[in-house]
């Protein structure tokens, strides 16, 4: 039996590394009945960390989705890293779900992670409620917790749970809505819980903070603020019901406590998932283009029964067929059925569709509709970030954007037989992993990968031979530099030979403009409706993804450009898809000689933190590295300096800030932007 649409939930947890997701969501897992006995991270037998190298390092790198029921809810749960090496695995979360749970811990609180996917949430404007995680741990505090989250975050925090007992003494929470203490046996689902009214202690507790949520829920809602200025009270529905939409609105944060690792609060979360997380109704129609109409904005809303809508956010590679994770916004997917990829105009089957349980297909699906999201087989040509729909109504969603590589490094099999088994290995990898790529330098005939980080790339080297059986070398890690275009161009690409029996025709005419922060580059369809084939609009599509990724002008790939194809023409008989491929790249390489390439160097932004007597060495460090210093803040007896600082310049820090503070200052790095580079720079590596 499927659960009607407003009791569906897709949720996505987000943290600080180590904070404690993949704890909690091994006790979500057993507490829904979908596990027999609880998986720890301290021995890598948890249901979603499933790849190998996950277990190995007790970090969660794959988004794994998990579906369960929960009350009346049917629950669908993707588990993100917490390393900044896989942000690309928490932007296409965020894109697909509805809303999210982000895991603080009770000790470190706000985290420099947890600010990054706070933002990257707000910019996806998912409905958020904060889980305040390792209550038990000494040293832990709530309520400090609390005030974090308000003045780092900035938001407001709805307070709906407090701890009851201190560190080891933590032994239940008190709910401020429904005015009762509850309190967790350990492990066994029948003594899970136990529940009872506020004694007077609890209460005098309690009081202040129902109170504090009642006044904003009446500043935020005009009859519940009569009401409450008349009785003085709000009945815990009325509070419910207000907190929902606060929340749904993120105008407010519902913060709630517990402990994983002891299996403290995790039940009581999953009542605050169904009751304030939003359901796929409570959401905005999803929008797109019409791929018929340039310009015209189609939106959908999820009826199963109006036209197929769907994204498909994620490819994994197995050996027999490749498995597309996909989110339903409008229509139904049925197994057996083909449906239009609009992306690359073409017709695809779908062979099976499945649920998911982590890596493993839980059950075989008829069908697929509004806000579930499940996995596919048979797509052979469906990639991340395409659109499947009806061929009778088709629409394009906005793709995921990832951010580009910073880092590459050249790989080499161990033994030259394996090469071919390596190219492959490393295609497959690409295609699941839109963040990493791998190239052929033409001046070195070396295979090179680029990714976002040392881990990232350490990671694929340690799949390579755990999942593809291929040993291979890599050299030392180097900067991923970019090149993008200072101004806004147009050219024309010709290529028109129509001598002999059959000849080739292309015109096309593009025109460059810099898309700061864009990413990879944009390709535009300007045309108008049967201006020229679709086909020769993919194909002048590929002939300007190819020429950007291997570079115009300086040899680095060409990022954070909008290309937009503005006028073409076509022969009825001579034109083919390698014309439009070669004149498209001839017009990109003039309209970017035109419009003056600039050379891009990776900015990182960098958080230090280390015991205050070691700031001056660290910001003088930081500024013989051309970093620029962002802010300098005080936890305590530690300094936590937050700078910007070009990859370059970081190569080797670990073990200069370990000597400059003897081991006890640590950092964390992640991609930024791209800036300018010096004109040394340039020359070392262009000129
Ligand atoms: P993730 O990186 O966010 O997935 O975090 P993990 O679930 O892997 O947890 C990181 C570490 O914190 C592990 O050693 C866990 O055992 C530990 N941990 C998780 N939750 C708790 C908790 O509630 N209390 C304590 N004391 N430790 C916890």
């Amino acid at each position: 039996m499927k659960v009607p649409l407003h009791k569906r939930r897709n949720i996505g947890i987000m943290a600080h590394i180590d904070a404690g997701k993949t704890t909690l969501t091994e006790r979500i897992l057993y507490y829904a009945g979908k596990t027999y006995k609880i998986g720890e991270v301290d021995e890598g037998t948890t249901v979603t960390d499933w790849m190998k190298e996950e277990q190995r390092r007790g970090i969660t790198i794959t988004a794994a989705a998990i579906s369960f029921k929960w009350r009346e809810c049917e629950i669908s749960l993707i588990d993100t890293p917490g390393h900044v090496d896989f942000t690309a695995e928490v932007e296409r979360s965020l894109r697909v779900l509805d809303g999210a749970v982000v895991v603080l811990c009770g000790v470190g609180g706000v985290e420099a992670q947890t600010e990054t996917v706070w933002r990257q949430a707000d910019r996806y404007n998912v409905p958020r409620l904060c889980w305040v995680n390792k209550l038990d741990r000494v040293g832990s505090d709530f309520f400090r917790a609390v005030r974090a989250i308000e003045d780092r975050l900035g938001v407001r925090a709805m307070v709906l749970q407090l701890p009851i007992g201190r560190e080891k003494e933590f032994r239940g929470v008190i709910d401020l809505v429904r005015s009762r203490a509850v309190y967790f046996g350990r492990g066994n689902r029948d003594l899970a819980l136990r529940e009872g009214p506020l004694d007077e202690a609890l209460e005098k507790e309690a009081r202040p903070w129902r109170e504090k949520l009642e006044e904003f829920a009446a500043e935020n809602s005009d009859p519940l603020a009569e009401k409450y200025l008349e009785s003085g009270r709000l009945s815990e529905e009325e509070l419910r019901v207000a907190v929902r939409e606060i929340a749904l609105a993120n105008k407010g944060t519902p913060v709630l406590c517990g402990s994983a690792l002891r299996s403290l609060g995790v039940q009581p979360l999953l009542d605050a998932v169904c009751d304030y997380l939003p359901s796929p109704e409570n959401m905005p129609p999803v929008e797109g283009q019409d791929p018929r109409h340039e310009g015209r904005v189609l939106a959908r809303r999820p009826s199963p029964d109006g036209p197929l809508t769907a994204l498909a956010f994620k490819v994994t590679t197995a050996r027999h067929d490749d498995l597309v994770y996909v989110r339903v916004y409008a229509g139904t997917l049925r197994s057996g059925k083909r449906v239009y990829n609009s992306r690359r105009a073409r017709k695809e089957l779908v062979a099976r569709i499945y649920r998911m349980l982590a890596n493993r297909r839980e059950e075989r699906l008829d069908e697929a509709g509004p806000g579930e999201i499940i996995a596919v087989s048979g797509l052979s040509h469906t990639v991340t970030g395409d659109t499947l729909c009806d061929a009778a109504a088709p629409i394009l969603l906005e793709p995921v954007q990832f951010p580009p590589s910073v880092l590459s490094m050249a790989i080499e099999p161990r033994s030259q037989a394996d090469r071919d088994k390596l190219t492959e290995a490393l295609a497959k990898l690409a295609k699941e992993d839109p963040t990493f790529e791998v190239k052929n330098d033409p001046e070195t005939a070396q295979l090179v990968i680029s990714g976002m980080g040392e881990l990232h790339l350490e990671v694929i080297k340690n799949r390579l031979l755990e999942d593809h059986g291929v040993d291979a070398n890599v050299g030392e890690p180097r900067v991923a530099y970019k090149e993008t275009i200072a101004a806004q161009s147009e050219a024309e690409g010709r290529v028109i030979q129509q001598t002999g029996t059959r000849g080739t025709f292309a015109i096309v005419k593009l025109r460059v403009r810099p898309a700061p922060l864009r990413g990879s580059v944009a390709f535009l369809n300007q045309l108008g409706p049967h201006k020229i084939k679709h086909r020769f609009v993919a194909a002048a599509e590929e002939g300007v993804l190819q020429t950007a990724s291997g570079g115009v002008v300086t040899g680095y790939p060409l990022i954070n450009a909008e290309v937009a194809l503005v006028d073409a023409e076509e022969h009825p008989v001579d034109s083919n898809d390698a014309a439009f491929e070669a004149a498209a790249s001839k017009a990109l390489r003039q309209a970017v000689e035109r419009a003056g390439a600039v050379f891009l160097e990776p900015i990182m932004s960098l958080e230090v933190v280390a015991p205050f007597q070691y700031l001056g060495d660290i910001l003088g460090g930081l500024n013989s590295r051309r970093g620029v210093i962002t802010h300098v803040m005080d936890r305590g007896d530690l300094r936590v300096v937050a700078a910007r600082v070009p990859l370059s310049e970081m190569f080797g820090y670990a073990t200069i800030l370990r000597s400059l503070t003897q081991g006890r200052g640590t950092y964390t790095l992640e991609p930024s932007d791209y800036q300018p580079a010096p004109r040394k720079i340039y020359e070392r590596w262009v000129v």
